[in-house]
C-alpha cells in the first residue's frame, strides 16, 4: 500500500438525485462551439468540427450558492450546458453503443475568462487560463438516465432576465456522437464529466450576480458570484 508524503487531495465529487452515493469526478472534458448559433456569435465556420479542451476535476462546484469570482479578468463569461456523466468507458465507442455508458446527467456553467481567452486564441497560446481555473465548472446534482428525459429547452438568466436559450437538440454533435469522438482521442472511464457546449447569447457577469440555468427533464441550478 502507497503511503503518501501528505494527505491525498479530496476526491471531487458531484451529488446525484435520490441517493446517498455521490458521482466521483475522474476527468471533465468540454465541446467547444456545438451550437451553431453560439458558433456563429464566436466567430466559427459552421462546417469546423467540434473540439474539445478540458478542465481540471477539481474545477467543479457542485451545488454550490456562492461562486467566487476568479481573479484576473474583467471579462467572465456564462456558458450554460448540458452535462453528460459516464459510468463506464473505453476507447474507439461505436455511436450506437454510446448510451450505453451514460450514468446520467447535469446542468453546468462553463464560466470563462473571456478575456483570457481571447488573449490566448490571438497568441496561438493554451486555454487554460480562459476556462480551467478554480470553480469554473459550477454544477448541479446529477440526475440518474432512467429519470432524465433530453428533448427541451436549455437556459440561463442573469439576475431574472434571460441571456441564454436553446433546445438541446440545436447540438451540432449528439450526446452518443460526442462520446464517440472523444473516445477517438482519450480511453474515457467511469467518472467523467463531459460538458456539451452552450447555445448563444454568452454575456458578461459581475460580483453580485445572480445565475440560473436550467435544462428540460434533466435539472436547474442557481449561484451568485461573490
Ligand atoms: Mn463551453
Amino acid at each position: 500500500m502507497t503511503t503518501y508524503a501528505f494527505p491525498p487531495p479530496v476526491q471531487p465529487s458531484v451529488p446525484v438525485e435520490g441517493s446517498e452515493a455521490a458521482f466521483p469526478v475522474r476527468r471533465v472534458l468540454c465541446v467547444g462551439r456545438n451550437y451553431a448559433a453560439h458558433r456563429a456569435e464566436m466567430g466559427g465556420d459552421e462546417r469546423d468540427p467540434p473540439f474539445f479542451f478540458a478542465k481540471p476535476a477539481d474545477a467543479i462546484a457542485p451545488l454550490m450558492n456562492d461562486v467566487p469570482y476568479p481573479p484576473r479578468t474583467t471579462d467572465l463569461h456564462h456558458e450554460i450546458e448540458l452535462v453528460v456523466a459516464l459510468k463506464s468507458g473505453g476507447a474507439d465507442i461505436a455511436v450506437d453503443d454510446a448510451l450505453d455508458h451514460v450514468f446520467g446527467y447535469a446542468v453546468g456553467v462553463d464560466l470563462t475568462r473571456r478575456d483570457l481567452q481571447g488573449a490566448a486564441k490571438a497568441k496561438g497560446q493554451p486555454w487554460e487560463a480562459g476556462k480551467a481555473f478554480d470553480f469554473s465548472a459550477p454544477i448541479s446534482a446529477i440526475r440518474p438516465v432512467a429519470d432524465a428525459t433530453l428533448d427541451g429547452a436549455i437556459w440561463l438568466t442573469v439576475n431574472g432576465v434571460q441571456r441564454q436559450t436553446g433546445l438541446v437538440s440545436d447540438m451540432i454533435w449528439n450526446i452518443p456522437e460526442i462520446i464517440a469522438e472523444a473516445s477517438k482521442l482519450w480511453t474515457l472511464a467511469a467518472g467523467d464529466l463531459i460538458f456539451t457546449g452552450t447555445p448563444e447569447g454568452v454575456s458578461a457577469v459581475v460580483r453580485g450576480d445572480q445565475i440560473a440555468g436550467e435544462v428540460d427533464g434533466v435539472g436547474a441550478l442557481a449561484f451568485t458570484l461573490v
